[in-house]
């Protein structure tokens, strides 16, 4: 789960991470009270979205006077950001984070995340930090240094410092990076965060670290354990078709094609949607019911996947082992007389009580199109899926 940048650095400024004074408005006339308590006479208004890449796509004003200050939050707020990780749509911006502008000397990069290989906490760092670390690590990725953390041992000081000491730091500025370092490590750790950024931790003109910009993503896994965190979930930065999914305790993955997949398993998912590519087709998204799946939530898991208008075609694949085929196909016929079906359906089940479920198919009144293997279905689904596509 992704959070602002604003409650971001509210989570590092309790670990210890130095952050400018800011505050959080969603009107003008807020925006520039946060200003005056702030003080100082230069401040940021930057757009509250989930996403990167706000500098360039024109989410971060740099504000002279008051005035521009309410300027900046009348333009952003209400409106779409859109950057080069949003998509075309865009984001809504709901808020703006207003913060006292930092006379910045240096930008350096700083993240955290999960290397899998070795099961170790890893920190990325770089010299060559800001809006241009992309660029940076595709075209010089030698200026981009890996230090990886047993969690078992966490972060010791020898880590801190050789971090510090690759962000080409002069010796002043070595212990407030070391402190700030460790401090996002222990923010990291405590939170369950999966991953954490900041691009930049600014060297200002005073020698001070400071998280410009903090990006933090949390386990969704560990949120029950973290009350105060789940509550800073924005469903408005949401795939909306994601978000009705997960409230009903679905696992759904939205896409950009035209066949909506209903699966038990990851692993099945995974499988089908190379199945559908191979055939020439495209995933519209995949829903995964998991195990012991009741006819009720198969039923909204149709209705999950309908919420796209760019299904033109359904494929249900089920492999069942904890399910059973019997209440897969009446949770079908459930979806299909409770909520309106208008395009093609392919149907396959394997396993438990298979000849049961085929039985209770071959009842229903709208047409199924049932297939008898993995290639099959994906074969099916694409072909219905281009039969109802809008000739071109
Ligand atoms: P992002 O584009 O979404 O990553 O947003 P950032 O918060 O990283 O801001 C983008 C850029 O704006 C930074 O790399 C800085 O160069 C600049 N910026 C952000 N805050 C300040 C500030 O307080 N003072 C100055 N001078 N520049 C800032
Ligand atoms: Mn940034």
């Amino acid at each position: 789960m992704d959070i602002h940048e604003y409650q971001a650095k509210r989570i590092l400024a309790r670990y210890g991470v130095p952050v400018a004074r800011g505050g959080v408005a969603s009107l003008p006339e807020e925006a520039v009270a946060e200003a005056k308590e702030i003080g100082g006479d230069k401040w940021v208004v930057k757009a509250q979205v989930h996403s990167g890449a706000r500098g360039k796509a024109g989410g971060v004003i740099l504000c002279r006077t008051e005035e521009e200050v309410a300027a900046a939050t009348r333009k952003l707020v209400g409106s779409r950001l859109v950057t080069i990780q949003t998509g075309p749509a865009g984001k809504p911006v709901g808020s703006v984070y207003v913060e006292a502008a930092s006379t910045i000397d240096r930008e350096v990069y700083l993240s955290f995340t999960y290397d899998r290989a070795t099961q170790n906490v890893m920190v990325v760092a770089s010299a060559a930090g800001g809006m241009d670390i992309e660029e940076v690590a595709r075209t010089e990725p030698d200026r981009i240094k890996r230090v990886l953390v047993d969690p078992a041992v966490g972060l010791r000081p020898f880590h801190a410092r050789a971090i510090a000491l690759s962000l080409g730091l002069g010796k002043a500025q070595l212990g407030p990076a070391a402190h700030a370092i460790h401090a996002c490590y222990r923010a990291f750790w405590e939170a369950d965060a999966t991953m954490i950024e900041i691009n930049p931790l600014a060297i200002t003109t005073e020698g001070k670290a400071l998280a410009l910009d903090a990006k933090i993503s949390l386990d969704e896994n560990a949120l029950y354990r973290h009350g105060d965190l789940a509550e800073l979930r924005d469903p408005t930065q949401e795939d909306p078709r994601e978000t009705f999914a997960s409230d009903k305790g679905l696992a759904y993955v939205g896409l950009d094609g035209t066949i909506g997949c209903i699966i038990n398993g990851a692993g099945l998912a995974m499988a089908t949607l190379d199945m559908i590519k191979l055939a020439g087709g495209e995933p519209a998204n995949f829903l995964d019911i998991g195990g012991a799946a009741s006819p009720e939530r198969v039923a909204t898991s149709f209705r999950a996947v309908l919420q796209d208008p760019k299904v033109e075609a359904i494929l249900v694949n089920i492999f069942a082992g904890i399910n059973r085929c019997d209440w897969i196909a009446e949770g079908v016929i459930k979806a299909l007389n409770e909520v309106s079906v208008k395009v093609p359906l392919v149907v396959r089940l394997a396993g438990t009580n298979v000849d049961e479920g085929m039985a209770i198919l071959s009842r229903a009144e709208h047409p199924i199109i049932i297939a008898d293997s993995l290639a099959d279905a994906a074969t099916k689904a694409v072909a219905a899926s281009r039969a109802m596509a809008p000739a071109e």
